[in-house]
């Protein structure tokens, strides 16, 4: 069951930034249920956690999770396939590009910023919105809580 914005909400003054302008850290938002910083920062935790199932994958190592009474499921390779799937689904062309280049490929920002014609400002700012948009969109479909993604039965 995907978790809806309602129920994270309860968990955003714990995730906020203290310091955010926008929430003055209690995680919400008069016109949105969750603040920017509580997106980003669950995006930062899921992307951390996709690097560590594909570490662990590459690595052979396959978790079969017991999902049902008489099935099992692979929940890294599902984990991984989810945020993909977030990921080409929510951003635009353009923004994926920008994602890929910063996100996947780890490209320097000077050299980013050459590749798309774009100043340094800019850039910094498509970042900061394609990560609070996959954060939302990471809760919409379930893959936060993290934990409880994991102990989900399909
Ligand atoms: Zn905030």
């Amino acid at each position: 069951m995907p978790t809806t914005p309602q129920v994270i909400a309860g968990s955003a003054l714990a995730l906020a930034n203290s310091k955010c302008p926008h929430c003055f850290g209690i995680g919400r938002k008069r016109e949105q249920l969750i603040c920017s910083c509580v997106a980003r920062k669950i995006f930062r935790a899921i992307w951390n956690r996709y690097y560590k199932e594909i570490s662990l994958s590459n690595r052979g190592r396959t978790t079969l999770y017991k999902s049902h009474f008489w099935s099992y499921s692979r929940k890294s390779e599902e984990y991984i396939a989810d945020v993909e799937i977030a990921i080409k689904h929510t951003l635009t062309p353009r923004d994926y590009l920008i994602f890929k280049f910063c996100y996947i490929q780890h490209i320097q920002t000077d050299t980013v910023c050459q590749k798309l014609n774009i100043p340094r400002g800019s850039l910094f700012s498509r970042r900061y919105l394609i990560e609070a948009q996959l954060g939302k969109e990471f809760i919409e479909r379930g893959i936060w809580p993290i934990d409880e993604y994991f102990q989900s039965i399909d």
